[in-house]
């Protein structure tokens, strides 16, 4: 089958580790017999440079037309460029709000695995540790407390702030049949997690969440408290499959996620809308301090097509391979500069595409399909 991909390098490192997710695409497509069309559009810096905007109606339009958009990232260095001098709506990450909304993503899904290979690279005991873990937090990203109104005025003689955090129920059914439908793709558990004990917000997502689960008979639904939740991913995080929250709560624990994993590089991310179009894109941001030396390590953006591949295009047994040839990669020492150690191999950004997409090629008796990647190091 055929996929049509709109695909945004963006600045920085993300033209190079977009040419890697790419590659890794490619040996996907040949193996199991998809053809993945490419668009390239502009976003960022050099939107920018070239339009005079952060993005374009049409390169928003083409996103809109596609079945996937994959992007690198976008953005500079503040003392290097002149985009900063820019008012905040024509800078470059104004592109990527632009692209949020006009796709209507509202669910953001950032995965916290921890491969066994850079356990050292992870700051949990070894008990804790354990035999590991792979969860997903999923955050509602277009409502809460981010987005409702907002005032500051003078209240009996003093300053006074308020914020606003609205919930419909609509909103958070949408989000909640997301987390059921990605966990039925996994351990099928989701644990929602909320301040029910204070907020009526909370009180609502705990009643809607439930009369979702309904229809979900085979995922297992848990509550928990959303101050537990923030110990609990430190002190047993694989019992975690799913975890479901609103948009506050999510931005705090997926940042608290990310940081029990290890290394920047290693983390993917996807979001999502009603339908199967998705944005997915590296947890990272453009790393503009190696941007061109090919020291960028691609796993983030090569992890995040797994997810596309998965999520958007339902193509569970092509994710599996790719994160299992990204597993294999790095058990045979292969290490790019931000993840290495003492006696592991040191690549570049292009290298560890080349393996990783060798590796997707290669059959099950350890052969390659094809013969054009001799120069790889470790080709049998
Ligand atoms: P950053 O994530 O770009 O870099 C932080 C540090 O991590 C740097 O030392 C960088 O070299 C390293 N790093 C990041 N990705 C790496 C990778 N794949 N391999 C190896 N090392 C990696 O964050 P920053 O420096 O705060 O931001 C740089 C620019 O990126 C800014 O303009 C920022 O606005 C933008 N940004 C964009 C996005 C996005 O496009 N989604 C996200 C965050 C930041």
């Amino acid at each position: 089958m055929d996929y049509r991909i709109t695909v945004i390098p963006g600045d920085g490192i993300g033209p190079e580790i977009i040419t890697e997710a790419r590659k890794v695409l490619d040996a996907v497509g040949k193996k199991y017999g998809h053809g993945f069309k490419y668009t390239e559009v502009l976003m960022g810096g050099v939107s920018i440079d070239k339009t005079g905007v952060p993005l374009t109606e049409e390169a928003l339009q083409t996103a809109k037309n596609s079945d996937a958009v994959l992007l690198g990232a976008v953005g500079g260095d503040v003392g290097q460029t002149n985009w900063y001098s820019l008012p905040p709506h024509l800078r470059p990450e104004a592109g990527l709000l632009a692209i949020r909304k006009g796709l209507n993503l509202f669910a953001n899904i950032r995965p916290a695995v921890l491969f066994d290979e850079l356990r050292g690279a992870c700051p949990l005991k070894d008990e804790i540790i354990g035999d590991g873990f792979d969860f997903v937090v999923m955050r509602e990203l277009t409502g809460g407390l981010y987005f409702g109104k907002r005032w500051t005025k003078e209240v009996d003689g003093l300053r006074t702030a308020t914020d606003t955090l609205v919930y419909s129920e609509a909103e958070i059914e949408r989000i909640a049949r997301r987390a059921f439908d990605i966990a039925r793709k996994r351990r099928k558990k989701v644990c929602s997690v909320d301040k029910a004990n204070v907020l009526d917000s909370s009180r609502l997502w705990r009643q809607v969440t439930k009369v979702v689960a309904k229809a979900y008979p085979d995922v297992e639904l848990t509550h928990m408290l959303v101050d537990n939740c923030a110990m609990q991913v430190v002190r047993d995080p694989g019992q975690f499959d799913v975890i479901l929250t609103e948009n506050m709560f999510g931005d705090i624990l997926s940042d608290e996620a990310s940081m029990v994993t290890g290394s920047i590089g290693m983390l993917a991310s996807a979001s999502l809308g009603e339908t199967k179009l998705g944005l997915y894109e590296p947890s990272h941001g453009s790393a503009p301090d190696i941007a061109g030396q090919n020291k960028a390590n691609p796993i983030a953006t090569i992890l995040s097509t797994a997810m596309m591949l998965r999520y958007s295009f339902d193509l569970d047994m092509e994710a599996d391979k790719v994160e299992g040839a990204v597993k294999e990669v790095l058990r045979k020492g292969f290490r790019t500069i931000d993840i290495m150690s003492p006696g592991k191999t040191l690549v570049g950004t292009d290298k560890m595409g080349d393996l990783i997409a060798l590796e997707i090629r290669r059959n099950e008796y350890g052969n390659d399909n094809d013969a054009e990647d001799s120069s790889c190091p470790h080709r049998t």
